[in-house]
């Protein structure tokens, strides 16, 4: 007979998946000139203009062939962000970052397109707002390696002040 308990225990351990995928014609072609160039590509649906990033040689949406190649703006502005405080391991290096860190999601000038990446600035409610503009900061040339982590972070935009503060 099993005793009754509240009691859970946890057993650690360590799963390592080592995995590689094939990154395709069109992923390959924007990674590169993320690495080689520093431009983000996106890909435009010639049938409904929908703006793909990363970029997909069809339309999800159509199913027509996107033979257009666009490069995307570097600037917009933060549609939503978060402030965490608890550690978090980072997808594209598997290192932990430190909180508090901020997560936030800019929209690309002229686009529906987001991108979610940790914004560099203290984290404190009287400098952040939805709306305020900020940039891609890619690491320098020759530093990139053709994969996300070439995206170092979001960077606000100098000269901003916080919609309703006083100055
Ligand atoms: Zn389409």
């Amino acid at each position: 007979m099993i005793k009754k308990t509240d009691e859970n225990i946890s057993l650690p351990m360590v799963v390592d998946v080592p995995y590689e995928f094939a990154a395709g014609r069109y992923l390959t072609h924007a990674l590169t000139e993320l690495r080689d160039e520093g431009k983000l590509l996106a890909v435009k649906c010639p049938q409904c203009q929908r703006i793909q990033l990363p970029p997909r040689i069809v339309c999800a949406e159509c199913h027509v062939v996107n033979e257009e190649w666009v490069e995307m703006p570097m600037e917009g502005a933060l549609k939503a962000f978060t402030i965490n405080y608890l550690p978090m391991t980072d997808p594209t290096t598997g290192k932990v970052k430190e909180p508090p860190c901020i997560l936030g999601d800019m929209r690309f000038d002229g686009t529906n397109i987001g991108l979610d990446f940790p914004v560099n600035i203290e984290p404190d409610m009287n400098k952040l707002w939805v709306g305020m503009r900020c940039r891609v900061v890619m690491k320098p040339d020759g530093q990139r390696t053709g994969d996300l982590s070439d995206i170092m972070y979001l960077e606000p935009l100098p000269g901003q002040t916080k919609p309703g503060t006083k100055t």
